[in-house]
């Protein structure tokens, strides 16, 4: 390759060697597939292994001022409701009536028409939408039902029974793990402040994905650290990481 000439390689080309090389497989392939879902097959998953082993080890194992982790997925509603989740973790979506294509508002608005959305309330959007006559970027229609906001927290139940069960969210982040157990990890630890918390783990996200692989998928792993100081003495332990 030359060097000053760096090759452009597609996304769908990282795919399908992957795909071939036995590191990401497309998730339930054999029934037509799960849209912005993946596998890590045999080799993928042991990178990821190797990656989250060598994670640990640096923020959590040789450090005196680190503790680990592992919390559940589901945790009780009130959690999010006290994160805000529930009230604020949403994106305003819009649907073409025409082919049923669902968009980000705020995204379609920046992206066709390069209007920033920030601080825009849903019926500045809408007016935006209407005053631009933005067209489906899908069938070129411009026939948009009103913005709305929707919460990007995967809910399901506890319990046989839907309609009388308890309704719980996966997780969107493995923050709120950390922050309800954090009394729990002072008392039962040596640790005392400044110390952190990390954490490995799933988190999921019922949004619209741009469909770029491995990246932004609706269930995703992450790996997270919390780190607690008093106020006053944030300079020093700044300086200290
Ligand atoms: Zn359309």
């Amino acid at each position: 390759m030359n060097a000053s000439q760096p090759a452009t390689v597609s996304l769908d080309t990282i795919a399908s060697l992957a795909k071939r090389r036995g590191f990401v497989y497309p998730g339930s392939e054999i029934y037509g597939g799960l849209a912005n879902t993946w596998d890590f097959g045999p080799l993928g998953a042991e990178v990821k292994r190797n990656i989250k082993n060598a994670w640990w080890e640096f923020f959590i194992q040789r450090r005196d001022d680190m503790v680990g982790l592992d919390g559940s997925i589901l945790l009780h509603p009130r959690v999010w409701e006290a994160s805000g989740h529930v009230q604020e973790f949403h994106d305003p979506l819009v649907d073409c009536r025409n082919c049923k294509s669902r968009f980000r508002a705020d995204t379609l608005l920046e992206e066709r028409l390069k209007i920033r959305v920030e601080g825009m309330s849903l019926d500045d959007m809408n007016q935006a939408i209407q005053e631009h006559q933005l067209a489906c970027p899908v069938c070129g229609r411009r026939d948009w039902t009103p913005v709305r906001q929707f919460n990007l927290m995967f809910r399901t139940f506890i319990g046989p029974v839907e309609e009388q069960s308890t309704p719980v969210y996966l997780r969107p982040e493995t923050a709120q793990a950390i922050f309800v157990d954090f009394k729990q990890v002072l008392q039962t630890s040596r640790v005392r402040i400044p110390f952190g918390i990390g954490q490995i783990g799933k988190a999921f996200r019922n949004e619209i994905t741009p469909g770029n692989f491995i990246f932004r998928l609706l269930e995703f792993e992450q790996m997270e650290i919390e780190y607690f100081i008093r106020p006053e003495s944030w300079p020093e332990t700044f300086e200290h990481w």
